[in-house]
């Protein structure tokens, strides 16, 4: 983490850099539908710690958040396309229970992985009947506008390992 100000006078002071591709940036949001629902938010608790450019976040608010500094607030909104996708009435499908490894709990809202032609693709439950299972492709949040309320706090330059490994290392990110 960067220490900002308190420099030697011999040293230039340190600007804050903007976000931009190779950054981690730490935020605080919140995500609220168009019905006013909020529907997940970082604030009372830890910050939101993400490396920018390597589609940790969806990219509309990626892409609304370049250039931004700590200290900025901004209203983001997103759109489906732009989000979490648009919603897909032929992306339910009915698979038998077996699908799923054996002993497996299933829950409706619980995401699993299935390869894809394009590698791994995420899937939801929707329902959990006796022998079978409907599920979605349509992520949760598939077909929704979404509008975070975001406030910068920090940004700093990504190291070259997170770089390589694609997410943020310490706190708010990968610890391994
Ligand atoms: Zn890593």
């Amino acid at each position: 983490m960067l220490a900002f100000g308190g420099s030697l006078p011999t040293v230039p002071p340190v600007t804050h850099p903007a976000i931009a591709d190779g950054t981690v940036v730490s935020i605080h949001y919140t995500l609220t539908l168009e019905d006013g629902t909020v529907a997940d938010s970082s604030v009372g608790s830890e910050p939101l710690t993400y490396l920018h450019g390597a589609a940790n976040i969806v990219p509309g608010l990626e892409r609304q958040l370049t250039g931004r500094k700590p200290g900025e607030k901004l209203e983001a909104d997103v759109t489906p396309a732009e989000g979490y996708g648009e919603f897909d009435p032929e992306g339910e499908q009915v698979v038998p229970r077996k699908a799923f490894p054996k002993g497996q709990k299933l829950q409706p809202g619980m995401m699993f992985h299935t390869e894809g032609p394009q590698g791994p693709q995420p899937l939801w439950v929707k329902e959990v009947g006796e022998a079978e299972v409907t599920i979605t492709y349509n992520h949760p949040m598939a077909g929704r506008t979404l509008r975070f309320a975001v406030e910068v706090l920090e940004v700093r330059k990504a190291t070259r390992e997170e770089m390589e490994h694609g997410h943020v290392h310490g706190p708010g990110g990968h610890h391994h």
